[in-house]
């Protein structure tokens, strides 16, 4: 019973202390109506993600007079781009020259120099000068830029009068000439030394034609690429293409190509021309059928294969397998849209079912030029490409054939080659590199107005 009498006597207890559910309300710290709550707002950010639609801001009173016209700028520097395609009084007007102004301004400037040298891109200073009446286009002030490697030209107003005022910029041309032994490797050693990345990716793949990269040149050989090389008095570097790659062994040259003619080929210091290995693939795609006997889809029966079969899409471009000269180019019975081309030491090619011809007949094509497009013309079930091989007009698996074709220098051109080719070894290695000794006669002003501004802080 005494127990009973603890669990009620407990339970009273509880029951008695009861909390209750009801709203505990604190009191505001400060009376906050809707006009502190809006004074509170626009401190805070959320405004201005709304729109700034409590931004505070005064509205215009009694005292403020409007005015007839706002001041301008009495000028304006601007920097206009010539872009692809652009013409420079096209550019001048996007600016905001006047029609008649821009004219003058080109045509000065055609005088000058030719405005096709002008590489789009060319960023062009211009200032422009007070309206003299409201509404009219400014006229301009001045105007610059870099019309050449070695020019920079500037257009100048001067008692109203406008005035080019073309201003060389001192170039030299010392081809570069890197020297350096191999090491671990020949890229990072001749990046280490000063060659361009360009410049010595093109002297790896030059070289790489004539040696093997991985396996006949060894650490210890030397390496010695002349690059073209232009630096003008402004400080900017023109890297040309590679005009010698060699590799040296012992002292000795073990293989020395330069740059030559026209076509910008590679020789070998005897005369021999690059190697131009293998046939090239005269479509991208695989190959669907090879050479030898098997069933034909449309006749149905068993015969010769005269050549591979090329998987490609309709229009793809073909291209010569090496250079050569077209010997036919037209319809050809089965063969539907037909080339064949003849190369050097009795070979020829044939492309056959083509959607579309890109050569004619007696033109002299090069290895890789586009000479046709995939079709399904003739005896053909599907767009693809027929590729046959000739060797003295007789047919031959194309598959069995890689040839190499190299041009040799001989006479006259032959002379000339291992002239330059003497001149090129007096360059001295790094002289390019070696910083461009100031002319006496250039005058030491700046062009762009932001460096004028500097400089003249820096005097006062
Ligand atoms: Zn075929």
């Amino acid at each position: 019973m005494r127990g009973v009498a603890t669990l009620v006597g407990l339970s009273a207890l509880a029951l008695a202390a009861w909390p209750g559910f009801n709203r505990v309300e604190a009191a505001p710290a400060m009376a906050i109506d809707a006009d502190v709550r809006d004074e509170f707002r626009s401190q805070m950010i959320m405004p201005l993600a709304l729109g700034g639609d409590n931004g505070r801001r005064m509205a215009a009173t009694t005292a403020v007079i409007p005015l007839a016209s706002a001041p301008e700028r009495p000028r304006l520097d601007l920097v206009a781009t010539l872009t692809q395609g652009d013409s420079f009084d096209r550019m001048l007007r996007r600016a905001g020259v006047s029609e008649i102004e821009a004219s003058q301004i080109a045509g000065m400037i055609g005088n000058a120099i030719d405005i096709s040298d002008i590489k789009s891109g060319t960023q062009v200073d211009i200032t422009l000068g007070r309206r003299l009446v409201a509404g009219e286009p400014r006229p301009l002030d001045a105007l610059s830029f870099r019309a050449r490697f070695d020019l920079q030209l500037a257009v100048e107003r001067r008692d109203g009068q406008l005035l080019l005022d073309p201003r060389p910029i001192m170039v030299d041309a010392t081809p570069l000439r890197i020297r350096g032994t191999v090491g671990g490797s020949l890229y990072r050693s001749a990046r280490a030394a000063g060659a361009p990345a360009s410049s010595v990716q093109q002297f790896l793949r030059v070289i790489g034609t004539e040696l093997s990269l991985d396996r006949e040149i060894s650490s210890k050989d030397e390496f010695d690429l002349i690059v073209d090389y232009k630096r003008a008095a402004t400080g900017e570097i023109e890297v040309g293409d590679l005009l010698y790659a060699a590799i040296v062994r012992n002292g000795e040259p073990r293989k020395r190509l330069m740059r030559w003619g026209p076509e910008g080929r590679y020789f070998e210091a005897s005369g021999v021309g690059e190697q131009r290995e293998g046939l090239m693939r005269p479509v991208p795609g695989a190959i669907s059928s090879r050479y030898g006997m098997r069933r034909h889809p449309i006749l149905g029966y068993r015969r010769m294969h005269g050549g591979l079969d090329f998987r490609a899409g309709h229009g793809t471009p073909i291209y010569a397998a090496t250079d050569g000269r077209v010997d036919y180019a037209g319809r050809n019975g089965s063969y539907g849209n037909y080339v064949r081309i003849n190369h050097a030491g009795n070979l020829g090619t044939g492309y056959a079912h083509m959607s579309r011809i890109a050569v004619r007949r007696g033109e002299n094509v090069r290895r890789g030029q586009v000479i046709g497009y995939v079709g399904s013309t003739g005896l053909s079930t599907g767009p693809h490409l027929h590729y046959e091989m000739y060797r003295g007009g007789q047919k031959i698996d194309p598959a069995s054939v890689r040839f190499v074709t190299r041009a040799q220098l001989t006479g006259k051109e032959l002379a000339d080659f291992r002239a330059q080719l003497d001149l090129l070894q007096l360059v001295e290695p790094g002289a390019a590199l070696a910083s461009l000794a100031p002319d006496p006669d250039a005058v030491e002003e700046p062009v762009r107005e932001i460096d004028r501004l500097e400089n003249r802080q820096q005097v006062r």
